[in-house]
């Protein structure tokens, strides 16, 4: 039923409806208005799937699309990088439109992080080494002979005398990459290389802006052919000059979360969902993560048509791809019993991949064998049957921290969630369950300037931003489906700049950082 049929149902039988006293659940303030119906005290209708899912419309959708993608045209970087004009932009934009709604009470939450951006040029003998940066990295520019590190420059005594005033080439391997660059400048060097150990190309951060082991110097990467080709050269005795050209820029930015929550439904008892307003430095980020804000800011302008029996709580998080930063911030600062509110958490981050699948976080453990808290299996069971009632495949999504929803898990929260895909080849079982191109990447363009406003799936988008109705219709009716809430921890251990979850191999998903060797 179309919302237009469904107000001119309501209206008709305002005779009797004013007669009568209001229900306890339906209080006289005017949030709960009808629209255009001022100073008469309707009810308004109380949510319901069907009804929210066919107000949402492609163009609900494109045209917001549009929308993120002049702000990041506008920005300097063509990107909405945290803190840049163009994530400004989007984050005021997320406000105005939501105040403007009248039916939430919306607030910035500020916070202060560390901004960084890093870029790399080596060359050998005129030669481009194909070098990559690491974030947190000072800048400079260095001429200089290269020395060999002993062993993985891991210790003190692995650095050479004579690597004081040169340039320090480090194996990567067994401590953090910051501890290796520190040890350098303990060691009086220039600048260092570290190269891979592992076939491929080598990115990652220094985790933070400085270290105990000594002062940062100027650093690159190099993969391993590279790497192996400059060691052999001064195994044979030869001297070997580089030159580095290192882009390090490191700043404070304050930054902002937008949060909203319906003057409806019970507030002690809350279903939030949220996404991340923040892009890479590579590009505008329109899927990464414009979709996921663009559905919710999407499905708030159509909810405050109804009410809801639990509150509904929006959360767009700032500073994602730097570690989670926004989520983290705004679980850390909340207090126990404003934790044990949330019911259950909803992420969406990346919802209009090219050659989607649709992706449902696995929190059940059943595909990855990491169970959430008690009811994220039943809020994986919403989505997963939701999408076989349109007659849509799904297919369970890793259920890893690593986007906004892993402070909530931290804090012994319920959570669930969407998920296109990245980086990752579609595979032949995928291409048969979803179409498109098995062998190619689900978003080709993830983390790339690619990732704009042609390089969306609206079937997928559409799809999802209606799936995510479901789940708000659903819970903002009740949490019957739902066992009973675990308690979340008083005192959850956040991670630091997402360090738990670092990892082998130079494949990163949105939000992690390679912060080791
Ligand atoms: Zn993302």
């Amino acid at each position: 039923m179309r919302l237009s049929t469904f107000l001119t149902a309501v209206v008709a039988g305002t005779a009797v409806s004013v007669a009568l006293p209001q229900s306890s659940d339906v209080s006289s303030d005017s949030s709960r208005l009808l629209p255009g119906f001022p100073g008469f005290n309707f009810p308004k209708p109380l949510v319901s799937s069907i009804v929210l899912r066919n107000l949402i419309t492609r163009r609900d959708l494109s045209s917001k699309a549009q929308t993120l993608q002049r702000f990041a045209d506008a920005s300097p970087g063509r990107n909405r990088v945290f803190g840049s004009p163009g994530h400004n932009a989007t984050v005021n934009w997320l406000y105005d439109e939501l105040v403007k709604l009248d039916a939430y009470d919306v607030y910035l939450q500020p916070f202060t992080e560390t901004y960084a951006e890093n870029s790399a040029k080596v060359t050998v003998d005129a030669v481009d080494q194909g070098a990559g940066p690491f974030t947190y990295a000072p800048g400079g520019q260095v001429t200089e002979q290269l020395v060999q590190v002993a062993n993985v420059g891991c210790a003190a005594s692995d650095f050479p005398a004579a690597v004081s005033g040169k340039i320090a080439l480090i194996s990567r391997g067994t401590c953090p990459f910051a501890s290796k660059v520190g040890l350098a400048g303990a060691a009086g060097a220039r600048a260092a290389l570290i190269y891979n150990n592992a076939d491929g190309a080598l990115s990652g951060t220094l985790g933070g802006t400085s270290t105990p082991e000594g002062p940062y110097v100027p650093v690159a990467s190099l993969d391993k052919a590279r790497g192996d080709a400059l060691v052999a050269r001064l195994a044979a005795g030869e001297t070997v000059t580089a030159a580095l050209d290192i882009v390090g820029i490191t700043e404070d930015r304050e930054t902002y979360n937008v949060i909203a929550q319906t003057r409806t439904g019970d507030p002690n008892e809350v279903y939030f969902v949220g996404s991340h307003t923040d892009s890479v430095i590579a590009g505008p980020g329109i899927n990464d993560n414009g979709s996921g804000t663009i559905s919710l800011l999407t499905i708030a302008q159509k909810l405050k048509n109804f009410r809801t029996n639990k509150a509904i709580r929006f959360g767009f998080w700032s500073a994602e791809e730097f570690g989670l930063l926004g989520a983290e911030h705004y679980v850390r600062t909340l207090s126990t019993e404003e934790r044990n509110k949330i019911r259950v958490y909803g992420n969406f981050d990346m919802v209009a991949s090219p050659n989607y699948v649709y992706g449902v976080y696995d929190g059940s453990g059943r595909a990855f064998n990491i169970t959430g808290p008690a009811g994220s299996t039943e809020g994986q069971d919403l989505l997963q049957n939701y999408f076989r009632s349109q007659r849509l495949n799904t297919v369970p999504s890793g259920f890893d921290g690593r986007s906004d929803y892993g402070p909530f898990l931290e804090a012994n929260i319920a959570c669930l969630g969407l998920f296109t895909g990245a980086e990752e080849l579609k595979t032949e079982e995928e291409a048969r369950l979803f179409g498109g191109q098995a062998g190619v990447a689900l978003d080709a363009n993830y983390h790339k300037a690619g990732d704009d406003i042609n390089n969306l799936n609206y079937d997928a988008f559409l799809a999802n931003a209606k799936a995510i109705a479901h789940t708000i219709a659903t819970y903002g009716r009740g949490f019957q489906s739902l066992p009973p809430k675990e308690q979340a921890v008083p005192q959850p251990q956040l991670r630091v700049a997402n360090a738990q979850h670092a990892h082998k191999g130079s494949i990163k998903r949105c939000g992690e950082t390679l912060l080791e060797a």
